[in-house]
C-alpha cells in the first residue's frame, strides 16, 4: 500500500515508517498540514495516517479535504488518550477509524489493513491484474510498472 503519514513528531513518524517499510508498504511523510496537502494534491494514497495536532493546520481540515477527493482512501486518525471530542469530530469529518497514542505499530498496521479491505469491498468494481498491469475500474486508472495513468470511463471500459 501507499500510505501518507502526517505526523509532526519525528520519533513516531520514524518508527511507524520503518515498520511499514519492513512490511512491504511505501510511506510518504508530512510533518505539517501544508506538506500533507501538497502531497495529497499529487498522489493517490491508499491510506492516510493523520495526527490531529499539527503545527500549522487543523488535522480535521486535512481529513475533510481527503474525503472530498476520494472515497477509497482510508483515514486513520492519531488522537490523544481520552480525548473523546477529538475522536468524535474526526469521525464526523470523514475519518474511518482512530488509534490512541501511545500505540503499537503492529496494531496500527492491522487497523490500516482492515480499513483498506473494507474500502476495497465498498468500492464495487474490481481491480483487474494481468501481466504486471492493474486496471482499476473503480478509479478509472491504469497502472503499469508502478506508473499510473488516469483514464476516462470510456477508455477504462474499452481496456
Ligand atoms: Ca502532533
Amino acid at each position: 500500500m501507499l500510505i501518507l503519514l502526517v505526523e509532526d513528531n519525528t520519533d513516531i513518524a520514524g518508527n511507524v515508517g520503518e515498520y511499514l517499510a519492513a512490511h512491504g508498504h511505501q510511506a510518504d511523510f508530512a510533518a505539517t498540514g501544508a506538506q500533507a496537502l501538497y502531497l495529497l494534491e499529487r498522489q493517490d494514497y491508499d491510506a492516510v495516517v493523520l495526527d490531529l495536532g499539527l503545527p500549522d493546520l487543523d488535522g480535521l481540515e486535512i481529513c475533510r479535504r481527503v474525503r472530498s477527493r476520494s472515497g477509497y482512501t482510508a483515514i486513520l486518525m492519531l488522537t490523544a488518550r481520552g480525548d473523546e471530542s477529538d475522536k468524535v469530530r474526526g469521525l464526523r469529518s470523514g475519518a474511518d477509524d482512530y488509534i490512541t497514542k501511545p500505540f503499537g505499530t503492529e496494531e496500527l498496521l492491522a487497523r490500516i489493513d482492515s480499513l483498506s479491505r473494507r474500502l476495497a469491498l465498498d468500492a464495487g468494481p474490481e481491480k483487474i491484474h494481468a501481466d504486471g498491469c492493474i486496471l482499476d475500474l473503480g478509479r478509472c486508472r491504469f497502472v503499469r510498472d508502478g506508473a499510473g495513468q488516469d483514464l476516462t470511463a470510456r477508455e477504462a471500459n474499452l481496456l
